[in-house]
């Protein structure tokens, strides 16, 4: 809080700085937060919320002001995004953190607690996930895909967690090519359920893309871009490595364990983004993070017309040499 003088004061934030002018509203913009910060001596104890209308009370009998005007520079504050209120005495980083982004630390507590998300990752990088799932405040569980678990036995587990009423999907570290990330792919495109993708590739993080079945690109669009330009011998490579591996889940590169827990952390990041129903940063692409330190790049891409897991399914259509001779009548035929 800065007091320029008497008429002006102002209160800077994480994103945002409110300016409040006239005598009577900076006086009890002042009182109201040395009573909030406990700068002034507190009107309650014993870890007590205080209410609006001791707060209003107070206001006005220390400086004086109606009540109606306290209560209106208490909306200003409110809607301004200085003040969130909480049935929480102590607040934690959390709630600070969303706070001051000038959230209700409430609502995002209850939509982080609840992301109604069903969660898939490779075994290795499962406790790393559970670690900041809790410091984010998510509340889920990550699924284990072990390195080879049968492909079958996988779609039964996903197949059953999308079932289950959730309205997002996400998948961690496993290689944006391989049959598991492809089937995991499929699998929330026929659910509809909206999904994000993010993996640790050896020497390359990748976060995104976020995938929203039927509106943005999927994430075989993204491999058929990525695989446009290569050679024969790079879309060899591509398809021998899914045929070998079409039966059971791979084992991810081999990733620097600190650089996977970085990764680890902005993927769970995003996710609490887009769980909080803010703008996620990989709708229509992805961030690349190299390990070397090189500053991350955004790529974004196209849906491809003709991808053969998002595209609209079309009706056959005949081919250009259709033939139809006419009929054998009684023998004779008319086509001669
Ligand atoms: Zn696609």
């Amino acid at each position: 809080m800065i007091e320029h003088n008497e008429n002006k004061l102002q209160i800077i934030f994480a994103n945002h700085t409110v300016t409040f002018t006239t005598p009577i509203v900076v006086t009890c913009v002042k009182q109201i937060v040395d009573v909030l910060s406990g700068r002034s001596a507190p009107l309650i104890t014993d870890d007590q919320l205080v209410t609006d209308d001791q707060l209003v009370a107070h206001v006005t009998a220390e400086a004086d002001i109606d009540p109606k005007v306290v209560l209106y520079v208490l909306e200003l504050m409110d809607s301004s995004h200085c003040l969130y209120r909480s049935s929480e005495a102590e607040l934690t980083l959390l709630d600070a953190y969303y706070g001051a982004l000038g959230d209700s630390p409430e609502m995002s507590r209850t939509r982080l607690s609840t992301p109604k998300l069903a969660l898939f990752c490779s075994a290795r990088s499962a406790d790393g996930l559970e670690d900041v799932l809790e410091d984010a405040g998510i509340g889920c569980t990550p699924s284990l895909i072990e390195a080879g678990e049968t492909i079958q036995e996988l779609e039964k587990r996903v197949e059953r967690a999308l079932a289950l009423g959730v309205s997002r999907a996400a998948l961690f570290d496993f290689s944006y090519r391989s049959p598991t990330a492809a089937f995991f792919n499929r699998a929330a495109l026929q659910a509809k359920v909206s999904v994000l993708f993010g993996n640790c590739d050896g020497l390359i993080g990748r976060i995104g893309p976020f995938v929203l079945p039927g509106s943005s690109p999927c994430l075989e669009c993204l491999n058929s871009r990525f695989l446009s330009n290569s050679t024969a011998d790079e879309l060899l490579a591509f398809r021998s490595y899914r045929l070998r591996n079409q039966h059971r889940a791979g084992a991810p590169a081999p990733a620097h364990p600190v650089f996977l827990r970085a990764i680890t952390a902005l993927f769970v990041m995003e996710l609490a983004e887009i769980i909080t129903l803010k703008p996620p940063q990989t709708l229509g692409g992805f961030i690349e993070y190299p390990s070397s330190g090189i500053v991350p790049v955004r790529r974004s891409f196209l849906r491809v017309p003709r991808c053969a897991e998002c595209a609209p399914k079309k009706a056959p259509r005949f081919a250009w040499n259709a033939v139809f001779g006419s009929p054998d009548v009684k023998g004779a035929r008319y086509d001669a």
